[in-house]
């Protein structure tokens, strides 16, 4: 097991398909289908990455990637923005709510594990890796 990843996101086939290419590479995911979940889920499993949806119901994307870096508990955990606007301004805005990066919808399923294992590196299990003698 390479590590856990949090997937938040309610479109089920983008969910599945996320889902099918993270286990196939080697990780566990964890789903949440709301905002809320999201937020509890990464409380409780403390996942190596979150994956997050930015068109969410209820709780938008933005909203729960603050509530989750507000979290003294989840510092370090890089979370990816996955959305499917491509509108001038949304990467500042995805950062700006503490996302450490973008990936555009339809995700790429030759790329997708690559790009999210650029965030892993840089996030608290590819710190501990690089602090090993
Ligand atoms: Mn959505």
């Amino acid at each position: 097991m390479k590590g856990t990843i949090l997937v938040i996101e309610d479109n089920e086939k983008n969910l599945y398909l996320v889902t099918f290419i993270l286990e196939k590479s080697g990780y566990q995911v964890v789903q949440a289908r709301d905002g809320q979940t999201g937020i509890r889920l990464a409380r409780e499993v403390n996942p190596d990455l979150v994956l997050l949806d930015i068109q969410l119901p209820v709780m938008g994307g933005y909203a729960v990637a603050r509530e989750i870096t507000k979290d003294s508990g989840l510092r370090g955990t890089p979370i990816v923005a996955v959305t499917s606007y491509a509108m001038h301004g949304d990467r500042e805005r995805v950062l700006a709510a503490g996302c450490k990066g973008y990936i555009e919808k339809p995700i790429n399923p030759v790329t997708f594990v690559a790009e999210i294992e650029q965030y892993l590196l840089a996030g608290k299990k590819g710190n501990a890796l690089k602090s090993e003698p």
